[in-house]
């Protein structure tokens, strides 16, 4: 096994992609576990109450993952995601979040710090994730009708206590706020495919796996109703074309 060097060897250079084109982003998972069970994601009949997740000491510690992001950083990386499974289950993650909000570029800029979440315990944490060094929030929302949204959860989970949470990042500070959404044939009504950014600093977009494939995503106008035209496989078109025009305002 090679020894570790006692004092961090100096990064040289900028990590890159096959296409030599700089790697500014870094998504670190903080936990394999969520208390959610979508269906496309998570279903209940494999993560299931037998499933072995990961135990803790498989875990990075916090200072493992400072440690990492602080060499990615040294190599170009601009902009960090907390993700999971559901990221604020770890335990304590405000310390994370305050120990990577110290890091700064070469040039000595702040990273852009964020974190995607499903929001079930995001309006108890709001303000102190803002306190920590959070400078925004993504949350999984894949309908506002409750009925609909406890079926995508699959754990029967209420669609006013995501709300809730977004209200809570809203007001702590934490924007803009981005909400992406998963339309499924079957179990999302054409009525939750509407969506209202209803603030400046709230955005959204959506993506759709019916027929086990992807629509679109399109960010909405804060104030203006987006709704998915509903083609089949639309977001190839989208891709290809760059357009946002199947993305209806009535
Ligand atoms: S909330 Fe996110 S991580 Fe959890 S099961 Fe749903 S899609 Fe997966």
């Amino acid at each position: 096994m090679p020894a570790i060097p006692a004092q961090p060897i100096p990064a040289t250079g900028l990590l890159a992609d096959a296409l030599g084109r700089p790697l500014r982003d870094l998504r670190i998972s903080v936990t394999d576990r969520c208390n959610f069970r979508c269906s496309y994601c998570m279903p209940k009949e494999v993560f299931d109450r037998d499933y072995v997740f990961l135990p803790q000491s498989s875990l990075l510690s916090f200072e493992e993952i400072t440690r990492l992001a602080r060499i990615f950083v040294a190599h170009g990386v601009q902009k960090i995601r907390l993700t999971g499974g559901e990221p604020l289950l770890r335990r304590g993650l405000e310390a994370l979040v305050a120990q990577l909000a110290e890091l700064r570029t070469p040039d000595g800029t702040a990273l852009d710090l964020t974190l995607t979440t499903n929001g079930s315990v995001l309006a108890k944490k709001a303000a102190a994730l803002k306190a920590a060094g959070l400078r925004r929030v993504t949350v999984s929302l894949d309908g506002l009708d409750d009925a609909v949204f406890r079926r995508m959860n699959d754990v029967d989970f209420p669609v006013a206590d995501v709300l809730a949470g977004i209200e809570a990042a809203h007001r702590a500070g934490l924007g803009p706020i981005k909400v992406n959404m998963v339309v499924k044939r079957g179990r999302t009504s054409r009525r939750s495919c509407r969506w209202r950014a209803t603030s400046a600093n709230i955005s959204a977009q959506a993506s759709c796996c019916a027929s086990s494939s992807t629509w679109t995503s399109a960010p909405a106008t804060a104030g203006a109703w987006t709704k998915c035209c509903r083609r089949p496989r639309c977001w190839r078109g989208c891709r290809r074309t760059g357009r946002s025009s199947r993305w209806i305002r009535p």
